[in-house]
């Protein structure tokens, strides 16, 4: 049996999902506060850079499966089944920031008209899932039943739709019986493919996306450090990563060196482990050292192109290749390239860039610095050029075109 779904909130999380569960088979409504998201996605236009995502959208609209609005208390009403995808952004003491979480389960609380399932996917700190029970619960009318069931998503932006639909797991924290066999029905189509699903209590199913997320910055971290060393022994970073990377037990994936972990996930869910360690009188030891390495690892990007420069940064001209906190997005937020530019301008620098999604986001927070149409045009003139960001497009560069160009000839 097909229940009928609703996503509140409708971005990297809420649409890809919602496209995805549509494209399984089922009836999805995306629903958001954002007017002129909704509108533009009405006619056919998404609102974010995610490679294959518009022709889904497209075909699920198409088909009627997947509907969009902005009316958030009618799309509550509406379903058995309501998603919970909003921000959780880092707050200023570093804990998650659940104001959109709890607004979102007091609204459903008010519009509660039955029993239905409430699916947390935003990545919230242990104990939320009782947080918002407790808030519909205050809002609901008497009676009314309903079942709050925990679901983190892992998938990545640049693969989010590949990541959706063939996961390594899907987790889902859950206590009622009821609400078991709805979820159960919901991930069938992808249970079919032998894909697991894994029941857990609600509190642990919380806990495993912030362990998976530091476990990965924390891999990040570990080569970055080991680059910092080979880049003072003269050993060799990318040899060291693949030999290590054949070990089974280590694996290949998060262990090429970089500068440094960003992005809207890893810095603010890091940062919120460590909070919910004090929140348990636990110092995170290992957890805080990632942090602390990963901001090393931001400022050693600059170090080292002072270095190169030999200590003149001001009036030259740096051209970053790469703006996006990682390939195949545009998503700019928490990206490396953010402290790269900071310091850069603080020392004098001109800055040219290009990035080929990443750009229009960028501009919104650095208008100052010039944004370029292509790689060529970038580096022309550049003292350095440092490229942040592993773009496909940006490893099949004419570097001798590059260099022509360029007023020193440093990458
Ligand atoms: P996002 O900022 O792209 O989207 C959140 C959306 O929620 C926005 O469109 C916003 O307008 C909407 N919203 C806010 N308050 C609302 C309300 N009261 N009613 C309806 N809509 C509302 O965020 P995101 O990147 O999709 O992340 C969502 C959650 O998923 C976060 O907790 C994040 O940590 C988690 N997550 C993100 C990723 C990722 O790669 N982006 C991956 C896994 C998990």
């Amino acid at each position: 049996m097909n229940h009928k779904i609703t996503f509140i909130g409708t971005g990297y999380v809420g649409l890809v999902s919602g496209t995805c569960l549509a494209e399984s088979g089922h009836s999805v409504v995306c629903a958001d506060i954002s007017t002129q998201k909704i509108e533009q996605l009405r006619h056919g236009q998404v609102p974010i850079f995610e490679p294959g995502l518009e022709a889904l959208v497209k075909k699920n609209s198409d088909f009627e499966r997947l509907t969009f609005t902005d009316n958030v208390a009618n799309a509550i009403q509406i379903s058995k089944v309501i998603f919970i995808a909003v921000g959780t952004p880092m707050g200023s003491d570093g804990n998650a920031d659940l104001t959109y979480v709890k607004q979102v389960a007091e609204s459903i609380g008010k519009n509660l008209n039955g029993y239905k399932v409430i699916v947390n996917k935003s990545t919230v700190p242990v104990g939320t899932g009782q947080l918002v029970q407790s808030i519909i619960a205050q809002h609901a009318p008497e009676h009314t039943q309903f079942d709050v069931v925990s679901n983190p998503e892992f998938l990545r932006e640049g693969s989010a739709i590949t990541d959706f639909m063939m996961p390594d797991r899907i987790i889902v924290g859950c206590q009622s019986e009821q609400a078991r066999t709805i979820m159960t029905n919901i991930y069938e189509p992808f249970t079919a493919k032998q894909v697991p699903l894994i029941f857990t209590n609600i509190a642990t199913a919380e806990t495993i996306k912030y362990a998976s997320n530091s476990f990965l910055a924390t891999k990040i971290s570990f080569i970055n450090e080991i680059y910092r060393l080979c880049d003072q022994t003269g050993a060799d970073i990318t040899t060291v990563a693949r030999t290590m990377g054949l070990d089974h037990r280590i694996s290949p994936y998060f262990l090429k060196p970089g500068p440094g972990f960003g992005g809207s996930c890893f810095p603010k869910d890091v940062n919120a482990l460590v909070r919910i360690g004090e929140a348990h009188q636990l110092d995170m030891q290992l957890i805080k050292a990632v942090l602390a390495s990963n901001e090393t690892q931001k400022e050693y990007v600059v170090t080292k192109i002072r270095s190169i420069l030999e200590n003149q940064i001001k009036g030259k001209t740096i051209t970053l290749l790469g703006l996006t906190f990682k390939a195949n997005t545009d998503d700019v937020r928490d990206s490396s390239a953010l402290h790269v530019i900071k310091k850069l301008i603080e020392h004098g620098a001109f800055i040219k860039a290009h990035d080929p999604q990443g750009m229009e986001n960028m501009r919104l927070i650095y208008p100052e610095i010039q944004y370029c149409l292509s790689p060529y045009d970038a580096v022309k003139d550049a003292d350095i050029c440092v490229v942040l960001t592993e773009w496909n497009e940006f490893k099949k560069l004419d570097i001798r075109l590059m260099a022509e160009s360029m007023e020193q000839r440093k990458i």
